[in-house]
């Protein structure tokens, strides 16, 4: 008799955010613009995502998207319960105010300069009705987990770049938020005071179980993240995650892995492309549950 071994699988855990064949296309006069074309993406809950990409590959789309700030064209986005394709305006408002919280690259599109720290995390729960009490208490919360309690009285403008940024962090939580968004939230920022950032997300991810996306160009992101995913030409392209080691303790491993999405399309990386010179027809052979591709000549 034989045996089949068992796989174990871990338990999934529900998507928060979960994109099949999505697509996104900007119609102008005379030309459109396809800013997504079959992006597959699912993000669990609580996990942090960094997304990476050249300049006009779609990132801010998909954030814009997934922020209720714009429709997409087709396809399907569920963000917990909602479906953000076919959600009401009076849905999406609701959306932008209780489940989704945001972080721009621009502080002064995060902050009001005229409100100190505390009262910029005060107000997103002024505007859902919460109470003053309340309110203190829980802006309070958030400036001490992301390491600025003794700033809570300043204003943005006394403030770094980096502590700008983590106000801002606690800002879109204050409502509680889902999901959190950011869009090149260190762009303006050094190396330094990026990581600072970064593990502020990761610190309000961890404490409230909050699912993070963030679009970066932060070279070491992969450390202060679950996953990378790239995108290219509005579809992801590749997937980096983080694996423990065997080498020693507390060790990790980046693994870069190749795509393939719900359609069974992948991009080759760059390099490949180039170094096998692939245009055009190629040949694919299977060999067993190995997959060769070469150029047709
Ligand atoms: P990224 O954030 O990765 O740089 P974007 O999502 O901003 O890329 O843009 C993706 C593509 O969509 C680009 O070709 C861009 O020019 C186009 N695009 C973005 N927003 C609009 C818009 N509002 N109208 C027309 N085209 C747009
Ligand atoms: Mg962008």
């Amino acid at each position: 008799m034989t045996t089949t071994p068992v796989q174990q699988h871990p338990p999934t855990k529900a998507a928060v955010v979960d994109c099949q064949d999505l697509f996104k296309i900007y119609k102008r006069a005379d030309l459109e613009v396809v800013a997504l074309r079959g992006l597959d993406l699912q993000v669990q809950a609580g996990e942090v995502i960094a997304v990476v990409g050249a300049s006009g590959s779609g990132k801010t789309t998909l954030l814009n998207i997934l922020a209720g700030l714009d429709r997409p064209s087709a396809g399907r986005i569920l963000v917990g319960e909602r479906d953000l394709l076919t959600m009401t305006e009076r849905d999406l408002v609701t959306y932008r105010r209780w489940e989704v919280g945001f972080v721009w690259q621009t502080v002064s599109r995060n902050l009001l300069p005229y409100l100190t720290a505390l009262d910029n995390v005060a107000l997103p729960m002024a505007l859902v009705g919460k109470e003053d009490a309340e309110r203190k208490a829980r802006a309070a919360e958030l400036l001490a987990t992301l390491g600025l309690a003794d700033k809570a009285h300043r204003y943005p403008s006394q403030l770094s770049g980096g502590e700008q940024q983590r106000v801002s962090i606690a800002v879109a939580l204050a409502n509680r938020p889902l999901l959190v968004l950011a869009d090149e939230p260190t762009g303006e920022l050094d190396t330094h005071t990026a990581a600072e950032v970064f593990t502020g997300l990761r610190s309000v991810s961890e404490k409230y179980g909050t699912t993070v996306i963030v679009v970066t160009h932060y070279p070491g992101v992969a450390r202060y993240v679950d996953r990378v995913v790239q995108i290219r030409d509005g579809r992801l392209s590749m997937e980096i995650v983080m694996r423990p080691t065997f080498r020693g303790e507390g060790q990790r491993e980046l693994e870069e892995y190749v795509l393939v999405d719900a359609a069974g399309r992948l991009q080759l990386p760059e390099e490949q492309l180039r170094r096998l010179r692939l245009q055009g027809r190629v040949i694919v052979e299977t060999q067993g549950d190995k997959m060769v591709i070469r150029p047709a000549e």
